[in-house]
């Protein structure tokens, strides 16, 4: 199993800084242009991000301050973007789907960094429409991480997880470990949870069947007061990540 950590004290690191990508608008518009390039996000652990799905609601602890929130605000306010007109509520964009087919480079794709695929709002029948291009573009790997694990689950009930999908659960919380058994047993290449914000001691989790996992605190941000995992704790919850 693969582990990546990244420091949650960086100060000098906001969310935004972090994890989005400013590029999002010319996603679609400058498509085989930009896919010259290699790296098209901020995120570290992706090389590009892929919003067929804009907007969402929050469900766990580390919602509270959700970038993803933030931004689709800011950009509606700005009416520059067609993709934020309804600001962070759930909107799907078919617009959107076959940008991945431009990207000739081969990338590690983050889907939806600004919402969660498997939200409620979101129907089986688009979740289908992004898995065929998921399938029709091998030579991408994409993640699929979700909060919503169980409607995950029960979407794959009856679909076959392409090769190139990786399935993730987010894990902040205690009582959000239960989403990892949802995805114990998916047969993905590569399964996997983001434990970012890691809020609290999470005790000793069960990682059998998971193959990467990755950590982190809470960013510094201006706009609110991050909960920043004290230096000590964070080495004592790493610490009780069982490794199996
Ligand atoms: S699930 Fe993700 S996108 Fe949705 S509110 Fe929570 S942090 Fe934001």
């Amino acid at each position: 199993m693969k582990t990546t950590l990244f420091n949650a004290e960086n100060k000098s690191a906001t969310n935004s800084a972090n994890n989005v990508n400013f590029n999002e608008k010319t996603e679609e518009a400058i498509g085989m242009t930009i896919a010259k390039k290699t790296r098209f996000t901020k995120i570290e652990w992706a090389e590009r991000t892929w919003n067929p799905v804009t907007g969402c609601t929050k469900i766990s602890a580390g919602c509270a301050n959700c970038y993803a929130e933030g931004l689709s605000l800011r950009f509606q306010k700005m009416k520059k973007q067609k993709k934020y007109k309804n600001g962070f509520e759930v909107t799907t964009h078919d617009y959107t789907l076959k940008a991945p087919i431009s990207w000739r480079e081969p990338l590690m794709v983050f889907v939806c960094s600004m919402s969660d695929l498997f939200h409620e709002e979101v129907p089986f029948e688009f979740i289908d429409k992004v898995i065929e291009v998921i399938k029709a573009t091998p030579q991408h790997e994409y993640q699929l991480l979700t909060k919503r694990a169980e409607r995950m689950a029960q979407y794959f009930e009856t679909r076959e997880i392409p090769q190139n999908a990786w399935v993730g659960v987010t894990v902040d919380v205690k009582n959000s470990i239960g989403r990892i058994d949802y995805i114990r047993n998916l047969e993905s290449p590569v399964r996997f949870l983001s434990i970012e914000p890691l809020l609290e001691d999470l005790g000793t989790l069960n990682l059998q069947g998971i193959n990467w996992i990755i950590v982190a605190g809470e960013s510094v941000h201006i706009f609110y007061k991050s909960r920043l995992l004290e230096k000590s704790g964070s080495l004592f919850y790493l610490q009780n990540i069982d490794y199996l």
